[in-house]
């Protein structure tokens, strides 16, 4: 997705000092090269998709082994099978032996896999804010401070919190050299509203179900590059009507864009988003950072942002909005429910319990 610029409207040049030529506004054709190059479109092959977002969930939860996705995840077996091993061959997870007898495997997070976590910080702090009806997330505790926090996308060099205004954007070598496509098969996803089974963690449904897949996330992309009228969103995404008018039709339905009537005769409307839909925009631009970082294309980035306060190369970093420290994962807890902890509770190896019970029946005797 080329993502994360700003309404054309509101676009800004870079300062003549730095010898920057800023796109002074995203054009469809514009925006279509870097919706369809970016790195965000490359993330996005990977991991715009429903079941690789809730294992990745479930991964920084603590789950590892197979039974344990399968049951927070509510996945099919083939399904599960088929993402835990495209999440291996990405280089997101990697597979670990565990226990006595051979052949048993543990999946982990790797670097690359704990550096999608600023990622799942934005979903989760959208989520916190907006799945009211659908069930809000346990709060996230940040141990540093001691407090809940809502984790804040700032950025890394001057560690003010972005604001999408404040974001600039210029097409890089890679623009029009690397290409991501989307692939083909992008049925419709589920939506959360049906019933799951026994220990389903139903948490973050509401952000999924709204962007978990690539089209979904192509078109917040597109919106966040300025594109509000249907024929320019449908020439720079370039893909089939259904699909682009079922997205449009979620966007709406889940109040993150409204409809805006721009000409009486005849009737036209533009998509605008809502304070709900410009809230998406850290996860966006986590997104962005994520891919630039992880999936660098041979011929340079396709896009490069700045921050135009510090006038530096934008890297986004997730903060406390209490104290104002960077988040590391492993400061992190969550003030949950009984009933939630339940639904997480993981498998334990056989072994080491049989083992214990042994030693204590022994020690009795
Ligand atoms: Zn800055
Ligand atoms: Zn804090």
């Amino acid at each position: 997705m080329g993502v994360l610029g700003v309404d054309c409207a509101m676009m800004g040049v870079m300062p003549a000092t730095r010898k920057k030529t800023v796109t002074p506004g995203a054009t469809p054709r514009d925006a279509r090269n870097l919706l369809r190059s970016g790195e965000g479109a490359r993330a996005l092959q990977m991991l715009g998709d429903r079941w690789c977002l809730l294992i990745l969930r479930d991964a920084f939860l603590g789950a590892r082994r197979f039974e344990d996705f399968r049951r927070l995840t509510g996945a099919a077996r083939g399904t599960l099978t088929q993402r835990l091993n495209l999440l291996v061959q990405q280089g997101v997870l990697y597979r670990n032996p565990y226990g006595r007898s051979p052949g048993r495997l543990e999946y982990r997070l790797t670097d690359k896999g704990m550096g999608f976590y600023p990622v799942a910080l934005a979903l989760w702090s959208w989520e916190s804010r907006w799945a009211g009806e659908f069930g809000l997330p346990p709060a996230l505790i940040h141990k540093r401070c001691g407090h809940a926090m809502q984790p804040e996308a700032t950025c890394g060099h001057c560690a003010r919190p972005i604001q999408p205004v404040e974001v600039l954007f210029e097409p890089g070598p890679g623009a029009k050299t690397t290409r991501a496509t989307p692939v083909g098969d992008e049925r419709r996803r589920r939506t959360s509203h049906g019933p799951h089974a026994a220990g389903v963690d139903t948490t973050m449904f509401h952000s999924i179900d709204t962007i978990g897949d690539r089209w979904s996330v192509l078109l917040l992309a597109a919106l966040f590059f300025g594109l509000h009228r249907y024929d320019d969103i449908f020439a720079a995404m370039g893909i089939a009507t259904n699909i682009l008018s079922d997205r449009l039709q979620r966007f709406l339905s889940v109040g993150v864009i409204e409809r805006k009537l721009y000409s009486t005769r005849p009737p036209r409307y533009e998509y605008r988003l809502t304070a709900k839909g410009w809230d998406l925009y850290p996860f966006a631009i986590t997104l962005q950072d994520w891919g630039t970082t992880w999936l660098p294309a041979p011929n340079g980035p396709a896009i490069r942002l700045f921050h135009k306060p510090c006038h530096h190369a934008l890297r986004v970093r997730m903060a406390c909005n209490v104290c104002h420290e960077p988040i590391d994962p492993h400061e992190v807890g969550v003030q949950a429910s009984r009933g939630w902890r339940a639904t997480r509770r993981l498998t334990r190896p056989a072994a080491p319990a049989a083992r214990k019970k042994a030693q204590a029946v022994r020690r009795k005797a």
